[in-house]
């Protein structure tokens, strides 16, 4: 393997595996750790404290003390706002730190670390900080004796319970509206990628954040992850996961005090391209290279394309050719475009969908095979399938790993049915030069976003979540706001 300067760097980064309750780092209460190894070659990282119970309790308990003494809950949102802000700048001056913590704990590229998720995660904390001293209550239009207002409330004790695909922006998305909202947090990141969180908690001490605001309970789904969800403390969970993991966390409200629970959950997002989209190379390289980012491991990756036939066989060879230019590597390697899947079970079951796409009878036209495991790391190649049916394994479940399914079209209206023919509805993507088509079609999306002609733009201006069972309530936006906030209405008497 050549080295590069990030190698050395990674070599001298230190992994406190800790947790971070009230403003310290801690153990676990029984002491029990679990080992953590990096995806990338197989190399210990580290112990990390395995929370439970008796860990969410402490966490839970500071974090409510913290909030009903107010000593952020109560602060004006212009003071919370320089706080975060703060926070915002810290994580931008650890970039390099956060980054390589963030490549070697779940494998994606540290081109893509340094260039997305730092900068994404603090321009969502900064972003929140900006907008929370400029959003207004309501006055209802009542009669001249009465007035009521219509203002919202933090919500109290928000349990935030993160995947490990882009720990650092997942985590921003939960801590920036509920933090600038005047919340105390609990955030339980995956298991499989806990070291960026407790970096961060760190970081947000540092820029001021009082202890007990924002604290971090590391530790395994059914364990850290149950105690808080089924917590009677905790107001609402914030959960990014898989949907499987989003049904428990209905039970466990309905089981525990009915806190609000938001889910974010998978997708099978359908890109669809029509024979009068003219850019065909402009489509393709935007299917390979949505679909291939973080290794395939996005919930909006677009992993079913939808290619009408007349086009079909051109398409497909254009993605084909493009394939190679992802070819897993060295997420330490700066040119390096596809990383390493997140651990061992997550490469199993990404070759089990690759084995159940051949027998079930679709083409494999490039790809399918584990590569590099001589370094000890979990990879896979781009892997293509055509003649892919939508009742397929491979077109109905999510693989989360880069295999792209080809479903080919006969006319609009199959387009759109299949594209609905999902129990997912996260996001889809229309290619048309037809402008009645793309409205139409984009209208008749069963989708939380419906990109029109790309599939690249992202911000934190827009709401990010899905219909069906891709979840509910949005992340990003003013919108997200909602979620943790309560509404309350105060009637008052004027006596005229
Ligand atoms: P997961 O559901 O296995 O785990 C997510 C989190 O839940 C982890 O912290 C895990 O420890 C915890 N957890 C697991 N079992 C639990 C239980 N029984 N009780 C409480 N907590 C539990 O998901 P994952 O594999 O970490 O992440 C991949 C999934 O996340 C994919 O389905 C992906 O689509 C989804 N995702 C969705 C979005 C979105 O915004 N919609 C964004 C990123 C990822």
């Amino acid at each position: 393997m050549s080295r590069t300067p990030w190698h050395q760097r990674a070599a001298n980064v230190s992994f406190d595996g800790r947790a971070l309750i009230q403003g310290r780092r801690v153990e676990a209460a029984d002491g029990e750790t679990f080992e953590k190894h990096s995806p990338i070659d197989g190399r210990r990282l580290g112990a990390v404290a395995r929370g439970r119970q008796a860990d969410v309790e402490v966490a839970v308990a500071a974090a409510r003390q913290a909030f009903e003494e107010g000593r952020w809950s109560r602060q004006p949102p212009a003071a919370r706002k320089r706080v975060l802000q703060r926070f915002a700048e810290k994580i931008l001056a650890s970039k390099d730190e956060l980054a390589l913590l963030e490549t070697l704990d779940m494998g994606k590229p540290i081109r893509y670390s340094t260039s997305v998720d730092v900068p994404a995660a603090a321009r969502c904390i900064a972003w929140y900080a900006e907008a929370i001293d400029k959003v207004y209550d309501e006055i209802a239009p009542t009669g001249p004796q009465a007035l009521a207002l219509i203002t919202r409330e933090p919500m109290g004790v928000i349990g935030a319970i993160v995947p490990w695909n882009y720990p650092m922006i997942m985590a921003a998305w939960k801590l920036g509206p509920a933090l600038a909202t005047g919340n105390s947090v609990v955030l339980k990141p995956s298991e499989k990628s806990p070291y960026t969180a407790l970096r961060l908690a760190e970081l947000a001490l540092e820029a001021g954040l009082p202890p007990g605001v924002f604290n971090v309970v590391p530790g395994y789904g059914h364990e850290a992850g149950e105690a808080l969800a089924l917590h009677p403390g905790v107001d609402a969970i914030g959960f990014t996961g898989s949907t499987r993991v989003g049904r428990r966390m209905l039970e466990y409200a309905g089981r525990s005090n009915l806190k609000r629970v938001y889910n974010e959950l998978g997708g099978k997002s359908a890109f669809i391209v029509f024979d009068d989209f003219q850019d065909l190379d402009r489509a393709a390289k935007t299917a390979a290279a949505s679909m291939f980012f973080n290794q395939g491991e996005s919930c909006n990756a677009p992993s079913r394309l939808l290619v009408q036939d007349t086009i079909a066989d051109e398409f497909v060879a254009r993605v084909q050719a493009l394939a190679p230019t992802f070819q897993p590597g060295d997420p330490l390697d700066e040119t390096t475009e596809m990383g390493a899947l997140v651990d061992e079970g997550q490469l199993r079951t990404v070759l089990g969908f690759i084995a159940s796409g051949q027998e079930e009878g679709a083409r494999l036209v490039t790809g399918g095979r584990q590569v590099r495991a001589d370094t000890g790391g979990h990879y896979v190649e781009p892997t293509l399938f055509d003649g892919v049916r939508n009742d397929m394994r491979i077109a109905r479940e999510e693989i989360f790993g880069p295999v792209l399914s080809v479903i080919r079209f006969r006319d609009e209206a199959q387009a759109v049915a299949l594209a609905n023919d999902s129990t997912y509805g996260l996001q889809a993507s229309v290619w048309s030069h037809h402008i009645d088509r793309a409205h139409r079609v984009a209208r008749a999306l069963r989708a939380g976003t419906v990109h029109v002609n790309q599939y690249d733009e992202d911000d934190i201006t827009v709401p990010f979540g899905g219909y069906k069972q891709s979840g509910n309530g949005r992340d990003k936006s003013l919108h997200a706001f909602d979620k943790y906030t309560e509404l309350k209405t105060t009637w008052l008497r004027i006596d005229t």
